[in-house]
């Protein structure tokens, strides 16, 4: 710390003072009581001692007991009592935002400050951060991973806390190979993993056996059923449909909805009023939406609060999860896997768990991500019944059969598994690659030889190298794909070293084909609409249709398509959000999303993260100049140049053969219909898409650029635009020429092939002319 001895005395005196005033301070009261029932209170000093006498230690406790909010704050209390509180400064790492500013407020809070000072918090977007010295930040794993790019990252930082490390999330897992290699090079830093799940042992086996401290729960106990307990159990509220299908063999992919709201609403009227609230868990904010219109048509419902709690919902009206209801209306919270872990809800009494969540899992030799209601694991499992035991003994009504339980996966398949690496990638190269050493680390500072000692000793330097030391390494397709891919962008070079491109690209913070668009949009002038596009994409779809709407829905966002000879959906968004835009500075912002059907909080999120991209692209130098051309001829740019960034995402139109109708039909009986293929068969466009065969000419052929190839009952494409075939010949890559069947067409013709599949006729001399300049 670059603070002189006399300051660092000063300050710690100090600090000390206002710890002092602090206890004896009225309002302090209250909240010390709130902190003393707390389970990890009886373990403060255990916590205390064991962090300080080694460098990594792993915290367990369910959750709720006090790990997050109170486990740095023991550390600075300590450290402000003994007089070197100016010597701490605590990083804590959340996976998700809304967890991180809720915690900070709570802690802030419970020190009876306002945020900013010894407590604060560093999002995306968001920041209050809290001074350096003596404090604690929380912000989230993406933060801190890009503050460690950076030479002097962890400069004052005295411990790491990596939080909620058993959700296995992506950035998690890579920090923690980050960590264990930090560990060598800063001799002072301590870190502390902290898990809900009690098994920590392939964390602790992970740090070469470090110690395991635990926190006992004050869990009351609580009675778990499962629906073959049930029909006996609710007797005629029991729905006679679900005990006709047999209830061994309850679908995968299906939510018994009839069978939610029936234990629902039989639990509001069979247990005592205003005795706890009930949670139930679903896969996804629709089905939540389904649930919630389900149960409204229920006579219980009067006596309800129905609260939803997903992650679309704005900061406010999440509170409502949090709140009590009026005189004996019983709050049922409708919850996404949100609720599991992370966040907590004081007087839930009832678990309803439909026992499923919504996966993703990436197939690299396919390229293609599948999307599907799946069974969660017993872990989890186990965690949501819990939620039913903070205050009273509870009860947890599975909605599935022992049966099932018993063929659940143990744990969750950690995310580096499942989902693609490009970005991950990146991020390793860019905190290990040798050549920013040379540029940004000062001569002898820690982070020079951090980056030395991994980028030699250690090998971080290969990819894979690196990620072969995650807990659980992804497969070798998988980097390997994501290498590919990084390499077509030309992000790294055939070494994998980092090209001056994809360094720039590491610090967009947003896919790098959307970092190379951002890029190619800037050098020529047309970065307007494509801010909107890769900011669009960094969070979910706007568009919210809400399924008793969804003609009316449809027909909105085509209002919104600028030119349905070139259909786009990245377009629609570029203009939904202009108009947006316009709106809300007119005050209209809400009553506009309410009528097109767009979701307020996105749009927000939409605006913060283009306005920190262009800042972005601004400190990266990428233009001296902003040239700016009419929108028309903008946005038409802008459809190009996402093929700088999607290819080799291309499909194709061809007229498919479909019977019409009757099994035994005749040839006349067959129609031809315009349909799409990808390299390797027949794909549809998603429905939610503007682009839509019917719409389109028969006898043209088109070609479109996707952005995602997703698998639910058919292949899917989602994100689509119909391009111009020049934009691909001159913006895709691996163009082959083949001139003897260019020559059987005529002399002023060539043939083009792209990846060996699509073929265009092209103008000789244009042809000419385009590969010349792909080569410039
Ligand atoms: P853990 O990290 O172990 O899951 P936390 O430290 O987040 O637990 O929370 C400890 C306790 O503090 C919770 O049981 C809850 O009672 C209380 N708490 C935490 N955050 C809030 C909040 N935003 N509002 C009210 N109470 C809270
Ligand atoms: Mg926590």
């Amino acid at each position: 710390i670059s603070v002189s001895r006399e300051q660092a005395a000063t300050e710690n005196a100090m600090l000390r003072l206002e710890a002092r005033k602090r206890m004896f301070s009225a309002e302090y009261g209250e909240q010390r009581r709130a902190r003393l029932s707390l389970p990890s209170w009886t373990q403060r000093q255990k916590i205390i001692d064991t962090i300080a006498s080694n460098r990594v230690v792993v915290l367990t406790g369910e959750t709720g007991c006090g790990k997050t909010t109170q486990v740095p704050q023991y550390l600075l209390e300590e450290a402000e009592a003994l007089g070197f509180g100016a010597e701490v400064h605590i990083i804590v790492t959340q996976p998700r935002r809304i967890a991180a500013i809720s915690v900070a407020e709570r802690v802030a809070w419970e020190r009876g400050e306002p945020l900013g000072k010894s407590v604060g918090y560093v999002i995306r977007l968001e920041d209050m951060p809290p001074r350096r010295h003596g404090s604690i930040l929380y912000c989230t794993t993406g933060i801190l991973l890009r503050r460690l790019q950076k030479a002097d990252g962890l400069a004052g930082v005295s411990h790491v806390i990596v939080d909620e490390v058993h959700e296995r999330e992506l950035d998690t897992d890579f920090l923690l190979v980050v960590v264990r290699e930090l560990l060598n090079v800063h001799p002072y830093l301590h870190v502390v993993i902290m898990s809900a799940t009690l098994d920590a042992s392939i964390f602790t086996r992970y740090f070469g056996g470090c110690p395991h401290v635990n926190i006992p729960g004050m869990i009351h106990p609580v009675q778990v059923y499962y629906l073959e307990d049930l029909p006996q159990l609710m007797g005629q509220f029991f729905p006679p449909a679900t005990r006709q299908r047999k209830l061994g063999c309850s679908d995968e992919e299906d939510i018994d909805f009839e069978l939610a709201a029936a234990v629902i609403s039989w639990i509001a009227q069979y247990f005592a009023k205003g005795a706890g609230a009930i949670l139930c868990f679903l896969p996804g904010w629709d089905m939540i939406a389904m649930l919630r219109d389900r149960l409204s048509k229920t006579p219980a419902s009067k006596g309800m609060a129905i609260m939803a709690l997903h992650s679309q919902l704005s900061a406010g009206e999440q509170r409502g999860a949090f709140t009590h209801p009026p005189g004996g209306m019983r709050k049922v919270v409708l919850a996404t896997n949100i609720a599991e872990t992370s966040v907590t809800i004081d007087d839930v009494v009832y678990v309803v768990d439909c026992g499923k969540i919504k996966h993703r899992q990436f197939d690299p030799s396919r390229n293609m991500t599948t999307m599907r209601v799946q069974w969660t694991s017993q872990a989890s499992a186990r965690q949501r019944q819990g939620r039913a035991g903070r205050v009273q003994a509870g009860f947890c009504f599975r909605l599935y059969t022992r049966d099932v339980h018993a063929r659940m996966l143990e744990h969750q398949i950690p995310e580096m598994q499942r989902v693609p690496l490009e970005e991950l990638c990146l991020q390793i190269k860019a905190i290990a690659a040798p050549n920013v050493v040379a540029e940004a680390a000062s001569p002898g500072s820690n982070m020079s030889q951090l980056k030395g000692t991994m980028a030699v000793n250690t090998g971080m330097n290969d990819i894979a190298m690196f990620l072969s030391k995650a807990l659980q390494p992804p497969k070798g397709t998988s980097v390997f794909a994501a290498v590919k891919v990084l390499r077509q962008l030309g992000a790294i070079d055939q070494y994998e070293n980092l090209t001056p491109l994809g360094r720039t690209l590491a610090k967009l913070a947003v896919h790098p084909r959307f970092g190379k668009m951002l890029i190619y949009g800037t050098l020529l002038g047309c970065l307007d609409p494509l801010l909107t596009i890769a900011a669009a994409a960094c969070f979910k779809d706007p568009f919210v249709v809400p399924i008793s709407k969804r003609d009316e829905a449809d027909k909105m966002r085509e209002n919104f398509a600028i030119n349905s000879a070139y259909a786009s959906d990245h377009l629609v968004l570029v203009s939904a959000f202009e108009q947006w835009k316009k709106a809300n500075l007119a005050g209209q912002g809400h009553s506009f999303c309410e009528r097109h059907f767009l979701a307020p909080m996105t749009m927000k999120l939409i605006a913060g993260m283009r306005y920190q991209f262009e800042k972005t692209i601004t400190e990266a130098r990428v233009f001296d100049t902003w040239v700016t051309s009419d929108l028309e001829a903008r946005t038409h740019v802008a459809r190009c140049i996402l093929t700088a960034g999607l290819y080799p995402n291309i499909a194709k139109s061809e007229l498919c053969r479909e019977s019409k109708g009757m099994k035994n039909a005749t040839q006349h009986a067959y129609r031809w219909r315009l349909g799409f293929c990808v390299q390797n068969g027949r794909v549809f466009i998603h429905p939610t898409s503007v682009v839509n065969e019917k719409h389109l000419d028969p006898n043209k052929h088109y070609y479109l650029i996707y952005q995602e190839k997703v698998q639910t009952s058919q292949i899917y494409l989602r994100g689509c635009t119909l391009l111009p075939p020049l934009a691909l010949v001159l913006l895709g890559w691996n163009v082959s020429i083949s001139s003897d069947s260019g020559a059987a067409i005529s002399g002023d013709w060539m043939l083009l092939e792209v990846e060996g599949w699509l073929k265009f006729h092209i103008d000789r001399r244009a042809g000419l002319l385009l590969l010349e300049l792909r080569q410039a």
